[in-house]
């Protein structure tokens, strides 16, 4: 993942100097995971699954009502 700051050769994860030169590879820090949106104990995204399940029934009846 990190190239070497010295002479730029692709190292493994895994090791802390270059493979080819030796130089001290720089550590790679592991960002924190972003917290998701919850909304009542639910993720954000089941509610928009939930209230669509709910209107498709809706506007297919709307559309299939006969009309006049
Ligand atoms: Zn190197």
């Amino acid at each position: 993942m990190a190239d070497c700051t010295n002479c730029g050769t692709w190292n493994p994860d895994d090791k802390d100097v270059c493979w080819r030169c030796q130089t001290k590879l720089p550590r790679i820090e592991e960002k924190p995971k972003r917290k998701p949106r919850v909304l009542f104990g639910l993720p954000a995204w089941t509610w928009i699954i939930v209230v669509l399940l709910f209107l498709a029934p809706m506007f297919s009846q709307c559309l299939s009502a006969p009309a006049g």
